[in-house]
């Protein structure tokens, strides 16, 4: 007898009331196209928990990437067997003896959730504590802190038993929040921010800016590689590459030094912006953190932020750079990250920028060049690629020359 299904439970999202059918469908949709390569896996779910049943397929790999779906608070492997003593008896021991090499004390903890069945959850529990100390050698019982806690729940459909509980990496499921555009750059920040978008339910499209010939192929491709460790977490993803030379060059000739970063950074703001309508989202996500350079002062923010009113969410406006790059360690970005190459702003970032900067001055500089041309035109040749885990570089360079 061995482990048959894997049970999935929700956590947060139980608490989203009438939404919650929505949070489900969404939540078992992102499970099957994570499990797209195994083929005989099928997938039950109802309003509190969900089964994906192996049907032959292995469990190690699958319980792998289960823990990449937000949304899943924990998941055990399971076994189920019918509402008779003897045979629950023995599937209890047989999960156990799985797990046997793990620890050396256990606990039953039964559920009766089905309360036609003739055995209360105490008369349960001493059944079946017996039943495995008689049949195993190692294990003692320890009610208090036990290496494996065997859960038994009878339900009307069945008995269910788990012996592990692995957690999942919580939050909502993609999708279940809506859309935002995320603004990467080849940094260490955008994609912790990316990924923490995404951990609160938004789907993401991804918005870079891209100066040829002063940024390079291999920048852009730091980029896609970034994209595609996000899909690890996201699905498909799109990435929209907007063509940011002329609009960056033209700032940089008719705007004042210590001004022009954050011209471009007000420039990139509305043409995200113009995406953002274009794609039907409703938010834009970027991986500012107070205070951390001279664009991300407050008064900076504020500045930049003047010319939309679309909210702008900053999940990292709060953290440490330490903070950050842990994070950015474990969803492997960091390494992609730190690759030398150069990025639009590196190359135009003017030696002292205004850390506190004048709205009225801005604009007043702004006001000597009509960018809106030249932004409308980088809006219409931004070029989109689709990448999803499976991507490979040269598909979409073919797509984008
Ligand atoms: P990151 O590590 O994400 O590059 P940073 O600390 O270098 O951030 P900035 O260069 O000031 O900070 O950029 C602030 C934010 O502006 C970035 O987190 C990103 O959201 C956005 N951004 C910067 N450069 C680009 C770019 N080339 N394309 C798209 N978005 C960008
Ligand atoms: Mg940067």
């Amino acid at each position: 007898m061995k482990y048959d299904r894997i049970l999935i439970r929700y956590g947060e999202m139980t608490t989203k009331g009438r939404n919650r059918n929505l949070f489900v469908r969404r939540l078992k949709d992102n499970v099957a196209e994570k499990l797209q390569a195994f083929p005989n896996i099928k997938i039950e779910y109802m309003r509190d928990r969900m089964y994906v049943l192996l049907n032959g397929e292995p469990h190690e790999p699958i319980i792998d990437k289960l823990k990449t779906v937000f949304g899943i608070h924990s998941f055990s492997l399971a076994m189920k067997c019918n509402n008779e003593l003897n045979e629950i008896k023995e599937t209890a021991l047989a999960a156990v003896q799985q797990l046997a090499h793990e620890g050396k004390t256990f606990k039953v903890s039964a559920r009766r959730v089905d309360k036609q069945f003739p055995y209360g959850s105490n008369e349960l529990n001493h059944e079946i504590g017996a039943h495995i100390l008689r049949n195993t050698d190692r294990l003692t019982v320890n009610v208090h802190e036990p290496d494996i806690n065997v859960r038994v729940e009878v339900r009307k459909d069945g008995t269910y038993v788990t012996c592990r509980d692995i957690p999942g990496p919580g939050g909502l499921p993609v999708g279940t929040s809506g859309k935002a555009m995320l603004m990467l750059s080849g940094g260490i920040d955008s994609p912790v921010a990316g990924y923490l978008a995404m951990k609160r339910g938004l789907e993401i499209e991804a918005v870079h800016f891209f100066s040829p010939p002063f940024t390079s192929e291999r920048a852009k491709q730091k980029v896609v590689d970034l994209v595609k460790k996000l899909t690890m977490y996201g699905g498909t993803i799109k990435l929209h590459i907007v063509p940011f030379t002329e609009v960056q060059q033209t700032i940089y000739k008719h705007v004042p030094n210590e001004y022009s970063l954050i011209s471009t950074r007000r420039a990139m703001l509305k043409i995200t912006d113009a995406l953002r309508q274009r794609h039907r989202a409703l938010a834009i996500v970027t991986g500012e953190s107070l205070g951390q350079v001279a664009s991300q002062t407050l008064e900076s923010m504020f500045v930049i932020n003047d010319v939309t009113t679309t909210p702008i969410l900053r999940p990292l406006v709060s953290m440490d750079k330490t903070e950050i790059i842990a994070i950015a360690k474990k969803i492997d970005t960091h390494d992609i990250s730190i690759l030398p190459y150069e990025d639009c702003c590196t190359i135009f970032t003017p030696r002292s920028p205004k850390t506190k900067p004048k709205k009225e001055k801005v604009v007043h500089y702004e006001s000597f060049v009509d960018l809106q041309p030249l932004i409308e035109k980088a809006v219409a040749n931004t070029e989109t690629m689709v990448i999803d885990e499976n991507f490979a570089a040269e598909d979409g360079f073919e797509q984008l020359f």
